[in-house]
Order: C-alpha cells, then sequence, then structure tokens
C-alpha cells in the first residue's frame, strides 16, 4: 500500500480529515508527523535563513521527521480559496521551497489550488493528484466527493460542539474519550477567546501548551473554530469590509466576535516576522481599544520564546480581568 506522508503543521489543523479521507478513499495509508519536538523545531529552522517565520521552520522539522517513513509527502500550494482573496506568499511556495531546503524528502505529492483560475482548472489539479494512485477519474471523482463532505462534516463537529481542530480529529478518530468540560462552578472565572492561526493555538510545544494552561486553572476557551463561517465573515466584514487574505476570519473574524460578544478577555497570539498577522493583529488592537468593553493581550512567539515569559504574561492578563470581574460583581 502507498503511504502518504503529511506533516502535523500549517494547514494539518485546517484540512486534515479532507486529506485523509481523499488518499483513504484512493487506497493510500496516511501516516501524520508527530507532535512537535524541540529536535523537530532545531531541524526545521536549520534549513532556512533565520527571520523565516516559525510555523515554516516547524513544518519543515516535521517533513524532515516524514523522510524515509513514507511513499509521498503531500505539501499543497494553496493559493486562493475564495475569489480575489489571497494566502500568504509563504503557501504558494511550499512545496517547491521544501523541495531546494530538504532535498532528501521523500518525493512531494503537489497540487495548486487557486480557485481564480476557475473550477475548471481545480478539478484538472485534483484529478492530477489522483493519478498517482489510480487511473480511474471517476474513483478520483469519488474520493472528492468523500473528501469535500469529510470537510465540511469536521467544521460542523467544530462549531456544534464548541471543539478544537485536535479535539474534532481525536473524536472523528474515535480516541477522544470524554467532550470537554462545559461547567464552571465559580463565577468570577472569566471566558477566553484565543484568536490566531490553528497552527499556532494548538501546537502544543510551540505554545507551550497555552490553551491547556488556562483549561487546567478553570477557564472556559474559546477559539476561532467553534464559530460558524458565516458568524466569521459577517465578523470579518464589519471590521475591515472587504476581505483580502485567505484565513483573516480565524484572526480579524474572530478577534471581532469575541471583543463585542461572550468573552471576559481576548488574546491574540501571532508570531515573529508575520507580515499579515502583524497588519491583522493590529486591526483587532485596535478595535478593542476603540471598545475599552473587553480586555486584549497580543503575544508574539517566536522560537526562543520562554516558558515563563508566556505563563507571567498570562497571569497579569488573568488577574486584571479577575480585578474587573470582581468590580462588576460588587457594584
Ligand atoms: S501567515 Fe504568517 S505565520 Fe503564517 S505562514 Fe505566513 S508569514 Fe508565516
Amino acid at each position: 500500500m502507498i503511504k502518504v506522508g503529511i506533516p502535523r503543521a500549517l494547514l494539518y489543523y485546517q484540512y486534515y480529515p479532507m486529506w485523509k479521507t481523499f488518499f483513504e478513499e484512493l487506497g493510500a495509508e496516511v501516516v501524520v508527523s508527530p507532535p512537535t519536538t524541540q529536535t523537530m523545531l532545531s531541524s526545521g529552522a536549520s534549513r532556512v535563513v533565520a527571520d523565516t517565520c516559525l510555523p515554516v521552520k516547524v513544518f519543515l522539522g516535521h517533513v524532515l521527521s516524514l523522510v524515509e517513513k513514507c511513499d509521498y509527502i503531500f505539501i499543497p500550494a494553496i493559493r486562493s480559496v475564495k475569489k480575489k482573496v489571497y494566502n500568504c506568499s509563504k503557501f504558494l511556495g511550499l512545496p517547491d521551497m521544501t523541495k531546494a531546503v530538504i532535498p532528501e524528502s521523500s518525493p512531494i505529492l503537489d497540487i495548486d489550488i487557486d480557485i481564480n483560475k476557475g473550477k475548471r482548472r481545480l478539478y484538472q489539479a485534483i484529478y492530477q493528484l489522483g493519478r498517482h494512485f489510480t487511473w480511474n477519474p471517476f474513483k478520483v471523482r469519488q474520493a472528492g466527493i468523500a473528501a469535500w463532505q469529510a470537510y465540511l462534516n469536521y467544521n460542523q463537529l467544530m462549531s456544534s460542539y464548541s471543539l478544537t481542530p485536535p479535539q474534532a480529529i481525536e473524536k472523528i478518530s474515535g480516541t477522544l474519550e470524554s467532550t470537554p468540560e462545559t461547567h464552571y462552578p465559580n463565577p468570577l472565572r472569566a471566558t477566553i477567546a484565543i484568536i490566531g492561526h490553528p497552527y499556532l493555538l494548538y501546537d502544543e510545544y510551540i505554545n507551550h501548551r497555552f490553551i491547556h494552561r488556562l483549561e487546567q486553572a478553570g477557564y472556559k476557551v474559546l477559539t476561532p473554530e467553534m464559530l460558524t463561517t458565516e458568524e466569521l465573515k459577517s465578523a470579518t466584514g464589519r471590521l475591515v469590509g472587504r476581505t483580502y487574505w485567505t484565513y483573516e476570519g480565524e484572526v480579524v473574524g474572530a478577534g471581532e466576535h469575541y471583543l463585542e460578544s461572550g468573552a471576559d478577555g481576548v488574546i491574540g497570539i501571532m508570531t515573529f516576522g508575520c507580515g499579515p498577522d502583524s497588519l491583522m493583529m493590529d486591526m483587532v488592537r485596535r478595535h478593542a481599544a476603540r471598545l475599552r468593553a473587553t480586555a486584549f493581550m497580543c503575544l508574539t512567539l517566536e522560537e526562543h520564546t520562554a516558558e515563563a515569559g508566556i505563563v507571567t504574561r498570562l497571569e497579569a492578563f488573568l488577574d486584571m480581568i479577575h480585578r474587573r470581574k470582581r468590580r462588576l460583581v460588587c457594584v
């Protein structure tokens, strides 16, 4: 059986169930790289210039961990999934960059997704990808339909049951033991919304188990995936009008939505060296300053971010929220 490796990084958190379904429908076995470690981060970082953003360094580390463990490594170039809305340039050149900096990589399965070129080109690209496994176009079509349905189910699961992507993936694969706690006995316990790209929010190594810390302390954590596509779209529209970046909703849309409803505090997580996020997060920060209703904090991660620094800032932010809540209870 052909083995297809999928790096547990970058767009894995958005699309893994869809990609897995597609390859399995075509008879392949899917191998996912293990969770990020320091060795993976260091090996990925050693292949690129220092100012490359952290998630790309992590991604390359995951690719290196898959070398010799699979027949192919799947690395799509996702340029645009919506007309005239574009992705960060790092995603456009990902397969070519990987080939250049990791020449020893297993052959790369590449697909160019650009909806601006029309649906016909998209279907051709999917068929070309499927041809690595079968010459039967009907089988590829069936796999494509099943994969799209898996993607819709995955998103529905997250927004309906307030699950994070890792929880939804575990639930789909049957390894999630119970749904997360939804009972908060202490009235002073707050609801904290975390906004940012999934590859920053759910990679527990690079964010030092940020969400886990909040949940363990009894906070209710909200994330962008817990909102529906319509909610994200309309919140993005309210704040910036026309969308420009592909994944703007998970930063700007979620930020706008949670600042205005449903959270005691909003924490934005971004990474050093990220052009799109430096603009998007600043819009959210300015909006928070205008509203003056919900506390907002932005954390910037990079490969040398120390756990103690994250914990200190988090504790200070939570203290501020508690003081606010106490004041409101006393009034
Ligand atoms: S959006 Fe930012 S963090 Fe994500 S790949 Fe692009 S530069 Fe890196």
